[in-house]
C-alpha cells in the first residue's frame, strides 16, 4: 500500500486563491452587468520588452544551427548570465558578490520552496505574518511546521507585521534557526530601512541563524530612496544570509521563467558532526542532483535585460506599474482607507474600514463594483482586517477600476 506524505494532509493548501476564484465565478454567473476587473493578481500584464524578445530570437537561431546548438547547460547557470548578475546587481552597488556565488534557476518560487531541504527537520523556522505562503507550505510539506490549528502552525514562529509595529517585525521570544524575510514585501508592499535590516543581520549573527532574503521586488525600489536593494549591502550579511531574486516581476518573465539565488561561500550551517558546512556546497549538491538548468534561450533573454537598452525598456514598464500603484493607493485613500506600500513595491495593503473582516470587504468590492482584491487573512492571521491590491493590471483596467471605486459605499 502506498501511503501519502502525511504532512500534506494538514495543509490549508490553495484555499486563498481557490476561494477567490470560486467567489468571482459565482459573481460572474449572477451579475453580468459589469466585467470583473482583478486588482488581486500577482501576475504581470505587459509583454516582454523588445530587447528581450530580440535576444530570444537570436538564441533560437543559435539553437537551430549545429555549430551553435546547446544541449544541457551548467546546472548553476551559464557564466555569461552569472557574470552579468554579479556585475549589475551587486558590484555596481559596491557589493562583493562573485559569479560563483550565483545560482540561476527557473524561478524564485522553487528556490524559496526547495531551500528548506538543506536544513534539519528540527530547525525552528520564523516567518513574517502576513507572508508569501510558499515559505510556510514548503516547510509544512517537509514536516517542519507541526500541526495546523485552522489559523497557524504549531511549530512555526510568526513575526507579526501590522500597523502597530509599522510593519517591521520584532525579534521573537523563541530564537529561530531560519528566518524568511521578504522585502519589498509581498503582500504588504512595505520595505525595511537600512537600520531595521541591519538589526536583523546582527540578530542572525548573534544567534547563528540564517536569513533567507527574498528580494523578488527589488527593482520596484525608488532609486533615490535609502532602502537597501540587497541584504548584502549590510555588513556581515555575507556570513548569515542568502538572497533570492527573480526576473518575473522585474522584466515580465512570469511565463518565461528565470531567477537566481545568491549564497556567498562564507555562509555556513552546522553539519551532523558539529563542524561548519558551506551552504553553497549543499545547494550546489542539491541543484546538480534535482535540477538540470534553466533554458539557454531564457538565460540569453535574461542577460539582455542588463544591456543599456534592456534596462531602459524594463524601467519604463516598472514606472508604468508604479504609476498604477500610486493611483490605486490615492484612490483607496480618498475613500478614507489607511494604506501602506505602493511606493517601493507594486502592492498596496489597505486596512478595511470599521473593523470589517478581509473577506467581507472582498465581498463588498466584488458585489458593488465587480472588482477583485485579495483578502489579507489568506496571508496569515495578522492579515485579517487588511486587503491587498496589486499594480500589475493594465492602465485601462486600473483607470476603470478607480472610476468604479468612487461609487463604493463601505
Ligand atoms: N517571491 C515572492 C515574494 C513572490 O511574490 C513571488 C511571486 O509572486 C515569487 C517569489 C516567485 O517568483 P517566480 O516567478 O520567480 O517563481
Amino acid at each position: 500500500m502506498i501511503r501519502s506524505n502525511e504532512h500534506y494532509a494538514g495543509l490549508s493548501g490553495s484555499y486563498l486563491f481557490a476561494a477567490v476564484a470560486a467567489k468571482v465565478q459565482a459573481h460572474k454567473e449572477k451579475s453580468r452587468a459589469l466585467p470583473v476587473i482583478s486588482l488581486g493578481i500577482g501576475d504581470v500584464t505587459q509583454p516582454l520588452v523588445p530587447t528581450v524578445v530580440s535576444a530570444l530570437h537570436s538564441a533560437v537561431e543559435e539553437m537551430a544551427q549545429a555549430s551553435s546548438f546547446r544541449g544541457y547547460g551548467p546546472e548553476q547557470g551559464y557564466a555569461f548570465l552569472r557574470e552579468a548578475v554579479a556585475a549589475h546587481d551587486y558590484r555596481s552597488r559596491g557589493i562583493d558578490i562573485r559569479a560563483e556565488d550565483i545560482f540561476i534557476s527557473d524561478g524564485s518560487k522553487c528556490d524559496v520552496a526547495n531551500i528548506q531541504e538543506l536544513f534539519s527537520l528540527s530547525s525552528r523556522v520564523a516567518v513574517t505574518d502576513p507572508v508569501y505562503p510558499v515559505y510556510v507550505d514548503s516547510n509544512a510539506m517537509a514536516g517542519r511546521a507541526g500541526t495546523w490549528n485552522g489559523q497557524r502552525w504549531s511549530d512555526l514562529i510568526y513575526l507579526p507585521c501590522t500597523e502597530e509595529n509599522a510593519f517591521v517585525p520584532d525579534f521573537p521570544a523563541v530564537v529561530p534557526d531560519v528566518i524568511y524575510l521578504c522585502y519589498p514585501n509581498n503582500p504588504t508592499g512595505t520595505v525595511l530601512s537600512r537600520d531595521a535590516l541591519t538589526g536583523w543581520v546582527d540578530y542572525a549573527r548573534r544567534h547563528h541563524a540564517l536569513i533567507i532574503y527574498d528580494a523578488a521586488y527589488e527593482a520596484f525600489i525608488h532609486e533615490d530612496s535609502d532602502i537597501p536593494h540587497s541584504i548584502f549591502e549590510i555588513p556581515g550579511a555575507e556570513e548569515v544570509a542568502m538572497e533570492c531574486r527573480s526576473f518575473s516581476k522585474t522584466a515580465g518573465f512570469t511565463g518565461l521563467r528565470c531567477a537566481f539565488t545568491v549564497i556567498p561561500s562564507s555562509v555556513t550551517v552546522t553539519g551532523p558532526d558539529g563542524n561548519p558546512v558551506r551552504l553553497r556546497d549543499l545547494w550546489q549538491r542539491r541543484q546538480s542532483t534535482k535540477f538540470n538548468g534553466c533554458a539557454y534561450i531564457v538565460q540569453r533573454a535574461a542577460e539582455a535585460v542588463y544591456s543599456q537598452q534592456g534596462l531602459r525598456e524594463i524601467h519604463a514598464v516598472i514606472r508604468s506599474y508604479m504609476k498604477n500603484a500610486n493611483r490605486i493607493r490615492a484612490g483607496l485613500e480618498s475613500l478614507g482607507l489607511s494604506c501602506w506600500g505602493g511606493v517601493d513595491a507594486p502592492y498596496i495593503w489597505a486596512k478595511t474600514p470599521h473593523g470589517m473582516g478581509s473577506w467581507e470587504f472582498f465581498d463588498r468590492l466584488l458585489g458593488q463594483a465587480s472588482l477583485v482584491c485579495t483578502p489579507g487573512a489568506g496571508f496569515g492571521p495578522s492579515g485579517e482586517g487588511y486587503v491587498r491590491f496589486t499594480a500589475f493590471g493594465t492602465d485601462a483596467d486600473t483607470e476603470e477600476a478607480l472610476g468604479r471605486m468612487k461609487g463604493l459605499s463601505l
